[in-house]
């Protein structure tokens, strides 16, 4: 079958996006291929439609778990066998599901890095009749890039075994001496290269200086009501600005990494389907997230890097009519961010700190802890040694980049029983049900304070420990609660975490130290870049980004901040002293009022305002309001 009838059959669109047709083609000629687009560019189609044609399975390298099950859970809808390969699976079900792949007829096998550590994972991997390679953000393998992660680099191994079969590199960040890197640690042949502009032609970019955000976000939606996504730093500021916006009319819904995947759905969908047009969200909100009509993305708090966010204020105008991308500034929001950006960044001793008790912290022993997996509550864990919460978790972050660990960020289940009936009771249940006894001895020998109180208990662990899978552990829980044998609780947490090396404390920590004054220097240089962002008052924000990306065709893009700022012909403070004069002759009015009915910022009317009252020609009431005198 042909590229463009596999996109009608199986995704149901009747053509390509420049450059995904090329790209393909290049695929499909044997040809090691590097591809540069920016997120949203489609990048997913151009290593699955090729992988399609072919004969064979593809491979597929991605270090974001979460998006490699969007991806699998999207092409089994479409009736296309995928699995994913990801940690907290057990060497036992690995094997398993490398066998389905070689003899059931899977066509695409997602990968993370660390996978490809093991060598009986890459031997089994030699037996598959791969018909691409395809490397999703592929920036990870360079250390010049700002999420290196060092098991990325053992790809290039791939590369030996499989000389014949193209390799596809896909990445929507990267510098110059990114690129030329990435194509070195790949040892890519003569790689074909394939770049698209981040230019978004449709989207103003906005930022906008103002003491009461509160008040501009009212603004904006009031003059754009259609779908918005309103970016926020915390959990909490989620809840509140929500109840904000909904107690002034608006009808506003949040999205958070601590709310269950039902929660997550229910909101997601009062969105879509526009019942709740705002959305409030932290940047756990945007996987998968295409919806076309987004009208506006404001960025109520200052993003730590361009790169996310380009990518965020980039879900706005996907349907190529104009769109709004704003920043909302607070004079005080830069010198603040930088102390609390500064502040969370670790040195090499709080690394190791945080290491050695987080393995004291789930009881691992020197040598011990491969492969075990934990529910990590941080808040709970950071109480526990008073450590700082948000510089903990970029050590967290900094240990799952170089693969000691695997953190998953997704919501999970803390599940705390408590056994409501006697020893003895519990032996004539488990003779009458057999096929419980394994379990539930498991949790007696490592629980023994489950008769006397509601226990926390691993549900993982006991699955591994007692030989079965975790489902069944909680549903021979769940009848034990029906049949009143025990209390079943559960409640959210905030995150996994799989070890997936063992513990050697000084040993782990050396090997990984000197990357992390790297790490460090790049968060630092990302974050002078938004600086920048911000206060250039002289060039296009849209050139500011595009030569942040290290383009060079630029030219202003007429809509953005900067850019109307230049074309407005700025009235004189006398002119306009007597505009706002003949306003008030009508009525008495706030300086908000008067700075909406004239169309001219705070700034202009405050001063012209001054003025006024300095002159005597205008008095303020207890109201707050103006009028002449
Ligand atoms: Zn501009």
């Amino acid at each position: 079958m042909k590229a463009l009838e596999i996109l009608k059959k199986y995704w149901n669109h009747d053509s390509f996006r420049t450059p995904q047709n090329e790209i393909i083609e290049s695929v499909l000629k044997g040809n090691d291929t590097f591809a540069l687009l920016p997120t949203g560019g489609g990048k997913s189609i151009c290593f699955q439609v090729p992988a399609m044609i072919k004969p064979g399975i593809c491979l597929v390298i991605s270090p974001l778990v979460a998006l490699m099950r969007d991806q699998v859970a999207n092409l089994q809808k479409r009736d296309i066998k995928a699995i994913a390969l990801t940690g907290g699976i057990s060497s036992e079900e690995t094997i398993d599901l490398l066998d389905n792949c070689q003899f059931g007829n899977y066509k695409f096998l997602y990968l993370s890095p660390e996978r490809l550590q093991s060598d009986w994972v890459l031997e089994r991997i030699k037996n598959l009749p791969l018909n691409l390679i395809a490397i999703d953000e592929a920036h990870c393998i360079s250390q010049w890039g700002h999420d290196f992660r060092p098991a990325y680099l053992k790809i290039a191994k791939l590369k030996e075994h499989f000389p014949k079969i193209p390799f596809l590199a896909l990445t929507a960040s990267a510098t110059e001496r990114v690129q030329k890197d990435i194509c070195q640690q790949l040892k890519l042949q003569n790689p074909q290269l394939f770049k698209k502009s981040f230019a978004r032609e449709n989207i103003a970019y906005m930022v906008l200086e103002t003491e009461d955000k509160l008040y501009r976000i009212e603004q904006i939606l009031s003059k754009n009501p259609e779908p918005s996504i309103i970016y926020v730093r915390n959990r909490k500021s989620c809840h509140d600005i929500a109840a904000q916006l909904n107690s002034l009319g608006f009808k506003a819904i949040f999205y958070h990494g601590g709310m269950t995947s039902k929660e997550k759905e229910k909101n997601m969908q009062l969105w879509l389907s526009e019942e709740f047009p705002v959305m409030i969200a932290t940047n756990a909100f945007g996987m998968g997230i295409d919806k076309p009509n987004v009208k506006t993305v404001i960025h109520y708090q200052l993003p730590e890097n361009l790169e996310n966010y380009y990518q965020e204020a980039g879900r706005a105008g996907r349907n190529s009519k104009k769109a709004f991308a704003v920043m909302l500034v607070a004079p005080s929001d830069l010198q603040a961010t930088k102390k609390q950006f500064l502040d969370i960044l670790p040195d090499k001793p709080f690394l190791k700190e945080v290491y050695i008790k987080l393995n004291n912290y789930f009881r691992i022993g020197y040598g011990e802890g491969i492969n075990e997996t934990f529910s990590l509550n941080l808040n709970h864990f950071c109480q526990q040694y008073k450590f700082p919460v948000l510089k903990t978790y970029n050590v967290l972050q900094f240990l799952d980049n170089q693969s000691i660990i695997s953190l998953s960020k997704e919501f999970s289940e803390k599940i705390t029983i408590h056994f409501l009936i006697s020893s003895k009771e519990i032996l004539r249940y488990l003779s009458l049900n057999p096929s419980d006894e394994n379990v539930v001895t498991t949790i007696l020998r490592n629980y023994p304070g489950v008769y006397d109180l509601e226990t926390p208990i691993n549900t993982n662990l006991i699955a591994k420990k007692s030989g079965t899978s975790e489902e069944n552990v909680v549903s021979i829980l769940k009848r034990m609660h029906e049949k009143e044998i025990c209390t079943f609780h559960s409640q959210n947490n905030d995150s996994s975490i799989t070890f997936n090396e063992i513990r050697e404390d000084e040993l782990t920590i050396n090997r990984i130290s000197k990357y992390l004054e790297q790490q460090n220097e790049i968060k630092v240089n990302q974050f002078e870049a938004v600086q920048n962002y911000i206060a250039d008052k002289e060039k296009c924000k849209s050139s500011l980004l595009l030569e942040y990306f290290d383009e060079t065709e630029i030219k202003d893009c007429g809509i953005c901040s900067t850019c109307l700022q230049k074309k407005k012909t700025l009235k004189k403070p006398t002119e306009l002293a007597q505009d706002i004069l003949s306003l008030l002759k009508k009525s008495a009015l706030t300086s908000r009022e008067i700075e909406n009915e004239l169309k001219i910022s705070s700034e202009e009317t405050i001063f012209a305002l001054r003025l006024l009252l300095e002159n005597h020609k205008v008095t303020i009431n207890s109201k707050n309001q103006y009028s002449c005198i």
